[in-house]
């Protein structure tokens, strides 16, 4: 971190400052320059708000050189984290998963139906909601704890590790025992005691992002759950509010190896909330793999008209194996397996 000093700061106020950083662990060295005093700070500055340091009259200006966050960065883990889910492998250079599923579970004969079909068709891992967050609190709201019983029904039946999102921490404990995959959804990426609780468990997470955050602010949520001690984090990206509402929301392609430069953990692509269109989810989950993701999520139901959530933008499941069938040519072309 590089803190540039007014030239007239007093030396009461410098030594100060000095004292403060030093107090703090970190290795302070002074460049003395005509118009400015500058500190050069090495150490972990990761528990330093720039904003705080600036609330000092005397500081000039302030400027970070490293990123704010340790654990899911890059620069200190170079190898690629691989997340093991119930036995399939997320990441590296594994093979690239394909989720697929409802969005909401309707009932027990449903999930363990769409979870065969989805099987049939190559998904490595079936999704679907048991907890809703719904925009309107009069529509569908989910199946609750009996949702999560009814889908573990449907692993039971393919073999297929499945998915589901958790919206409260008082419920991880009911993920923890009944899905391989604990989703955080859009709307709870700062939702931070539910980061807290889910870095304590055993089980991977997949972070969905914030439709407002950057990607700054959603490897800060990756990093809040790797602080509380679980380092199984996939990044999902589905899509964020922008100004075009052609599209349900924009799908940040970029993202893919951005995270991938910035963090060593693994990302999928959710084309279907992403879009909102399921005519669009073929052609973004192409883009996506040609961009390095190591994943789809998509909402799959074989009957889409009458889904109790979302239909407009889940395939059917013959359109999903078609898209399947393609990726894995457009996986082939950028050296991975499907
Ligand atoms: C979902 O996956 O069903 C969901 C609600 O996703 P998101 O949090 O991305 O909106
Ligand atoms: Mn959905």
């Amino acid at each position: 971190m590089i803190i540039t000093l007014k030239k007239n700061a007093p030396q009461e106020e410098v030594d100060r400052l000095y004292e403060n950083f030093e107090e703090k662990g970190l290795q302070v060295n002074i460049i003395q320059g005509a118009n400015f005093n500058v500190f050069g700070l090495v150490g972990d500055t990761s528990q330093i708000s720039d904003r705080d340091i600036l609330a000092n009259e005397w500081v000039e200006n302030v400027q970070r050189v490293s990123a704010p966050y340790k654990l899911a960065n890059r620069m200190f883990h170079p190898e690629d984290t691989i997340v093991n889910v119930g036995g399939v492998k997320v990441g590296g250079n594994e093979k690239i998963v394909i989720i697929g599923g409802p969005c909401s579970i309707e009932s027990k004969e449903q999930i363990v139906r769409i979870g065969k079909e989805v099987k049939d068709c190559g998904a490595d891992m079936i999704r679907g909601g048991a907890y809703k967050p719904r925009t309107s609190p009069y529509s569908f709201q989910g199946l609750g704890y009996q949702g999560l019983l009814d889908m573990a029904d449907a692993r039971e039946e393919t073999g297929l590790p499945i998915v589901s999102e958790v919206m409260s921490a008082d419920k991880v404990d009911e993920f923890v025992e009944n899905v391989d995959l604990v989703q955080i959804g859009a709307r709870n990426m700062q939702n931070f005691d539910l980061l807290k609780a889910v870095g304590h468990i055993n089980k991977p997470v997949l972070l969905k992002r914030g439709m407002s955050a950057t990607i700054e602010d959603w490897i800060m949520s990756a990093e809040y759950i790797m602080a509380n001690g679980n380092p199984n984090v996939i990044m999902c990206e589905r899509g964020i509010r922008t100004f075009e509402k052609y599209t349900r929301n924009t799908m940040d392609l970029a993202v893919i190896p951005i995270i991938k430069e910035k963090t060593h953990l693994p990302i999928i692509i959710d084309p279907s909330h992403a879009t909102g269109d399921w005519k669009l989810i073929e052609p973004m989950s192409l883009a996506a793999i040609a961009a390095g993701a190591d994943g789809l999520i998509i909402e799959v139901h074989d009957q889409p008209e009458c889904a109790w959530s979302d239909g407009a933008q889940s395939l059917k499941p013959e359109k999903f194996k078609q898209l399947i069938e393609k990726a894995r040519v457009v996986a082939k072309a950028v050296g991975r397996d499907l």
